[in-house]
């Protein structure tokens, strides 16, 4: 048994039709929600369940700020802005089982051998603790950006989502914040759940951006593929894919290939894949490193420029922010002697 009980299993009408018609529970669709139990507790006692460090770095309901806002050096003290990471529900449509906030995500009240900032709101935050974040939001300067992650923001109650998202459109409007990203998968999980209350509630925001977790080509059905164009028309949202390398669904520079092309003619861009952060649960999943990066390098080389605007990162357990991974050796750049295009023509640098 693993000590957190692990994630739930739930699987929307839609989601399982999907995993049906896509090679059942071993397809690239099934693995990613299908339980394997003795995979998920094998690495528990050797893996982390943090390794972002977010429940240490919780400075207000639901609210990550990891990030430094002040570099002091002799002579002055530099501000730069910042942002932070809120967490409105620990609810999603389906549960990846690879999620990073495994610890957290889907897990009822009570259960044992959570942190207990993971349990800062159980399930959903309250009216008051909502209130509380965005006052903190409000007065803490080095905020300008805040990014809803998941759990994920669009499975709360319309009337919620509408009120967090005309608040920070306020702050928007104020010149208090930047940029306000959605985190979004409801639109993989379940794109039947959203309605015309969700993209009004969208509208609230300033030029949103959507950020939605797509892995496989397969997840782009019509209805995917129908909402996501929604955001882009009805919302004037910028909608952007993030996608995490996971071994046995979508570990090929083929299907990554096919993923990003057809993102990127449907108009989303592509922005980040990660390799998987390093959760005890998710171990089975991981690329070796080694493998990862030359999958990376011969994918860039085969993608056109509007597809090949994602970048490789990885989230170093127990470090601050992402480090990309290279493009890769499609191409050589040596600054005494010269460069090579990615058929491997040298030419001098001049
Ligand atoms: S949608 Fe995101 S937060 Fe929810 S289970 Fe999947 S990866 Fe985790």
């Amino acid at each position: 048994m693993l000590p957190h009980g692990g994630l739930p299993e739930i699987f929307p009408p839609y989601l399982s039709d999907l995993i049906r018609r896509t090679g059942g529970p071993d397809g690239p669709i099934g693995r990613q929600f299908v339980s394997r139990p003795a995979l998920e507790r094998r690495f528990y006692k050797k893996g982390m369940k943090d390794p972002l460090m977010e429940d240490e770095h919780e400075v207000a309901p639901g609210l990550v700020y990891k990030y430094e806002s002040n570099i002091h050096t002799k002579k002055k003290q530099f501000t730069y802005t910042g942002r932070a990471l809120w967490t409105i529900t620990r609810h999603c449509a389906a549960y990846c089982r690879f999620c990073t906030r495994g610890r957290e995500v889907g897990i009822p009240a009570g259960q044992e051998g959570v942190s207990g900032a993971a349990l800062s709101h159980t399930p959903h935050l309250l009216m008051d603790q909502i209130k509380e974040t965005l006052a903190y939001i409000r007065k803490e300067p080095g905020i300008t950006e805040i990014i809803l992650s998941g759990g994920d923001p669009m499975t709360v109650h319309p009337d919620v989502l509408r009120f967090v998202l005309g608040e920070l459109g306020a702050m928007q409007r104020e010149g208090k914040l930047d940029i306000v990203r959605i985190g979004t998968r409801v639109p993989v999980h379940n794109p039947l759940l959203l309605r015309d209350v969700h993209f009004e509630a969208v509208r609230e925001l300033r030029n949103p951006r959507v950020m939605v977790h797509i892995n496989h080509p397969f997840e782009l059905t019509p209805q995917t593929l129908g909402v996501l164009d929604r955001f882009r028309k009805e919302c004037g949202a910028i909608v952007m894919s993030q996608s995490v390398l996971l071994r046995g669904v979508n570990d090929s520079a083929e299907t990554l290939y096919t993923l990003f092309t057809k993102l990127a003619g449907a108009g989303v861009v592509p922005y980040y894949i990660f390799q998987n952060d390093r959760v005890y649960w998710a171990s089975h999943f991981t690329v070796p490193m080694k493998r990862a990066i030359h999958i990376w390098q011969k994918l860039r080389p085969m993608l056109s420029g509007v597809a090949a605007t994602a970048r490789f990162v990885i989230d170093v357990p127990r470090g601050y922010g992402k480090v990309p991974l290279p493009e890769g050796n499609g191409w050589y750049v040596d600054y005494a002697r010269g460069y090579r295009d990615f058929k491997g023509k040298h030419f001098a640098l001049v």
